[in-house]
């Protein structure tokens, strides 16, 4: 397993890392009351890949004299490997052309001194200086450079390249979990994941906009559907919320839960027409999704495929 790892990806000085954690620990504890930990859950970050944490592959473990500058994500290789935030694809090359680092990887800029570093993949699928978008697919793992098998070895960094924080706390409070457990959305968030949930709401019978704002209307009706499942009613959209608001759906299904699936679908470069329309085209596109993340491949959007998805 993975406490074997060996790679000397992410290698960097000591210090230039415990410049980096004293940025981290200082944006996430002096200017983290509750109210400002919220406004971050705005749904512009995503689960860059799914897998598990393997042993020794933390942000800050040891790697000879210097220290892992990221967190690892293990799966097997072709695993599909996602932009996890918007911006463009600054680096595609060996190492990100970053020190210490080895294999095909790509950096993402993503404006205001924030990147995001994708080690070891296996195949590209951006270019140079394209504009990605949150949960596009931009890479396949892989096991390239040195490493003793396939990973995604994933960075952050904030306040300028170099300058690494732990992946884990900073996507966690930006409500992704890198573990791969459902995503949380704070009133006020924007993007196709709530796009997703105004969909789902309408197949309840709300007739909300399908904007991708979740606006003060969308707000209410999301904790109109909390208090009649006994959740509650904070507005928020989370691990609670996300099991009870999706559906399980599978081919022959027509409905707005159906666009919200295929909403998902295309954050993950599905392409989809959102029609409502669960078909052969939507079929092939689950399908597609289960099959570059190790999920059971059967067709059916239950749970553990809808968790992926909104990740
Ligand atoms: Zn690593």
């Amino acid at each position: 397993m993975a406490a074997t790892e060996r790679d000397a990806a992410g290698r960097i000085s000591r210090r230039t890392l415990l410049a980096g954690t004293g940025v981290g620990l200082g944006l996430l504890f002096t200017a983290a009351p509750s109210a400002h930990a919220a406004t971050l859950r705005d749904g512009s970050w995503t689960n860059p890949a799914l897998g598990y944490f393997p042993n020794g592959g933390h942000f800050g473990a040891p790697r000879g004299d210097a220290s892992h500058a990221g967190q690892d994500i293990t799966n097997s290789v072709g695993t599909a490997v996602y932009a996890a935030a918007a911006g463009t694809v600054i680096r595609r090359q060996w190492g990100g052309g970053l020190p210490g680092r080895t294999g095909n990887a790509l950096v993402i800029s993503h404006g205001g001194g924030r990147y995001t570093y994708y080690g070891h993949l296996d195949a590209y699928r951006v270019s140079l200086n394209q504009a990605v978008s949150a949960g596009q697919r931009i890479g396949d793992m892989g096991a390239t450079g040195n490493v003793t098998g396939p990973h995604l070895h994933f960075e952050i960094h904030s306040g300028g390249l170099g300058s690494v924080v732990n992946p884990v706390p900073y996507t966690g409070a930006r409500g992704v979990d890198l573990g791969g457990g459902w995503s949380a959305l704070d009133p006020d968030a924007r993007g196709q994941r709530v796009r997703a949930v105004q969909h789902l709401l309408n197949q309840r019978g709300h007739g909300l906009q399908a904007d991708g704002w979740l606006g003060p209307t969308s707000t209410e009706a999301v904790k109109a559907f909390q208090r009649g499942s006994g959740l509650v009613a904070d507005g928020q959209v989370g691990p609670l919320t996300w099991p009870e608001i999706v559906y399980s759906l599978s081919q022959g299904a027509n409905g707005h839960h159906v666009r919200a699936l295929q909403t998902v679908l295309n954050k993950h470069s599905a392409g989809l027409v959102v029609d409502g329309d669960f078909g052969s085209v939507t079929n092939s596109a689950v399908r597609g999704f289960q099959s570059v993340n190790r999920l059971v491949v059967d067709g059916l959007a239950g749970a553990i495929t809808w968790r992926a998805l909104v990740g």
